[in-house]
């Protein structure tokens, strides 16, 4: 197994997994977009709302807010040791708001919540969460969890978290003619021809489409697409809670986490055939 990072903009992550297994990049991916978890707004208690949305509508919006996630200071709260509905310093972080609009209204931003920890705040200060008219206030006290993708999309880490086959694109030089065809053919701008010669010129860009071999005028396209099967590139757009590298390192941990139940359950059945582990299910693991 290789891995191979391309680039970093942002919070979007490329990276290849050579020689891996369909199976394996599928799991990495969906543990991805399931399982890794962040902190998100999960209780509200709305002291004042005179605001025209309601405190339901209000409070949905709210847990659809991207907030950065410490995942070394917080435990996901069925783990927690306080086994408290309202949780405490160690599953739960609370953000507040109070403003009143006087005599202008004016629009509330995500900018206006104060974290009592500065590690669990907004990704962005400029999200509207609702306008104010003169006179109109809210008062409201936020309690965020960590949470897993699984249980609600509002705790989902990446906002895209996909991968395909590496492309690998073979070029006949010997009976190529240099029509050009195929550089017009190929929507993303993968082949170019530069010094006598047809050239890949952005080969990650390839989607497979194969209109380079069908604008080959020869009876055997001299350029030929195909996929390389045990390579994949991974794009992974955070959401901004997480690094994306983070997300990428914490899906492998809860592989690598999951295999290892798997074997000590496995081992304790081999050595007692008999033994039902319905029974004993400690989580809602598939
Ligand atoms: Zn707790």
């Amino acid at each position: 197994l290789k891995v191979e990072v391309v680039d970093k903009k942002g919070d979007t992550l490329r990276f290849i997994l050579r020689d891996v297994e369909i199976s394996f990049a599928n799991a990495l991916r969906r543990i991805m977009i399931a399982e890794v978890p962040t902190m998100t707004i999960d209780d509200v208690f709305f002291f004042d709302n005179s605001s025209v949305l309601s405190d339901e509508f209000l409070a949905h919006r709210l847990g659809l807010i991207p907030l950065t996630t410490d995942l070394d200071s917080y435990v996901l709260p069925e783990k927690c040791e306080c086994k408290s509905d309202m949780g405490c310093d160690r599953c739960r972080a609370i953000l507040t708001l109070e403003i009143r609009a006087e005599k202008e209204g004016r629009t509330v931003y995500t900018g206006d919540l104060k974290s009592e920890d500065p590690k669990t705040r907004p990704v962005s200060d400029k999200i509207p969460i609702v306008k104010l008219a003169p006179g109109q206030g809210l008062k409201f006290e936020a309690y965020a969890r960590l949470g897993q993708g699984k249980t609600h999309a509002k705790w989902q880490a990446v906002s895209e978290g996909i991968y395909k086959n590496l492309p690998r694109v073979e070029i006949d030089q010997d009976r190529c003619n240099l029509c050009g065809n195929c550089v017009k053919a190929c929507p993303p701008g993968v082949l170019a021809i530069s010094g006598e010669k047809l050239t890949v010129e952005n080969l990650l860009d390839c989607s497979l489409c194969n209109f380079c071999e069908e604008a080959c005028p020869l009876d055997t396209p001299a350029v030929r697409a195909c996929a390389v099967e045990d390579c994949f590139l991974f794009t992974i757009e955070s959401t901004g809670a997480l690094p994306p590298e983070r997300i990428v390192s914490e899906a492998a941990v809860i592989l690598a986490e999951k295999l290892r139940d798997f074997g000590e359950e496995f081992e304790h059945l081999v050595e007692e055939p008999g033994r039902d582990t319905k029974d004993e299910e400690k989580n809602d693991q598939p």
